[in-house]
């Protein structure tokens, strides 16, 4: 946010602002994910697990590579703050800054979920999203974010000077300790800015700041993921509920929400393999 100017624009101000902007990173040099694979493939999903997120609280599921997985909203307009770990190593995570700048504020099908370095490299690649008719709104909004932090109890205490312990970090928090036996304050370096599933949110025209608006998701909509390695995933049940109002705090209504897993037919997946880590030679320079 920017405030009033205390210095004086330049003559070429005009000229300078009219100056056409530049994609960051362009990506038709991303290696593209095969859609025609993946929509193959699910047309041969057999569910082998399902696990419930409780509301205001969160749950790990385990995604073995090549399988999908979704997110599913059951019994009422629910947010849900999504962490992806590497199974076998936590230090890789889900990289919510680098995916945003590869893919835009929100993600859909055909997106893909970037690791954290060195690693970086797709974790998960968005196969089908109910809420993919929602596009844009007039407010510039849209859902499934990757711009939000997830609700934290420190910002909270900071704004609003208020111990409050079901925010989607320590819910994450407290889920990471349970499922690897580790103590709270050991799941806390691993837990990570997230993906916002059915948020919808974007930023104020004026100030540009971050902003949120009532989910439109409903009972049996989803979004469905292809696992390119091994996850271990994370999903909080945010205390925001559909995020129309508040969020850290326990005013909210506040829904469940499920995450599925699937397996498909082994020789659906021929010829794909897990991506490899990344390519970089991590000299970075070094003499
Ligand atoms: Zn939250």
């Amino acid at each position: 946010m920017k405030y009033k100017p205390e210095n004086p624009a330049p003559a070429n101000a005009d000229a300078l602002r009219k100056i056409a902007p530049t994609v960051c990173y362009p990506i038709d040099t991303l290696p593209k994910p095969d859609m025609a694979l993946y929509r193959a493939a699910r047309k041969t999903l057999t569910l082998v697990d399902t696990v419930i997120t409780a509301p205001r609280e969160a749950c790990c599921f385990h995604v073995p590579a090549g399988h999908f997985f979704r997110i599913v909203s059951v019994e009422g307009p629910q947010v849900g703050d999504l962490n992806l770990w590497n199974a076998n190593d936590l230090n890789e995570t889900f990289y919510s800054g680098k995916t945003r700048a590869l893919h835009g504020t929100h993600i859909s099908t055909g997106d893909r979920m970037w690791s954290s370095f060195p690693a970086m490299r797709p974790m998960a690649t968005v196969t089908y999203d109910t809420l993919d008719w929602y596009g844009w709104d007039e407010y510039g909004g849209s859902v499934h974010d990757v711009i939000g932090t997830r609700c934290d109890p420190y910002t909270n205490d900071v704004l609003n000077g208020v111990d409050y312990h079901h925010c989607c970090h320590s819910n994450l928090i407290r889920a990471l300790a349970a499922e690897r036996g580790i103590s709270p304050n050991e799941a806390e370096v691993f837990v990570h800015d997230v993906m916002n599933v059915f948020m919808c949110t974007g930023f104020t025209p004026d100030t540009k700041q971050y902003f949120m608006k009532a989910s439109p998701v409903r009972p049996g909509d989803y979004i469905e993921f292809f696992a390119e390695i091994d996850l271990l995933g994370g999903l909080s049940a945010c205390p925001g509920g559909d995020c129309s109002s508040g969020h850290s705090s326990d005013t909210a209504a506040c829904y469940p929400l499920k995450v599925e897993i699937f397996r498909t037919d082994d020789d659906m997946l021929k010829g794909w393999q897990s991506p490899a880590l990344n390519g970089y030679s991590r000299s970075h320079g070094w003499p």
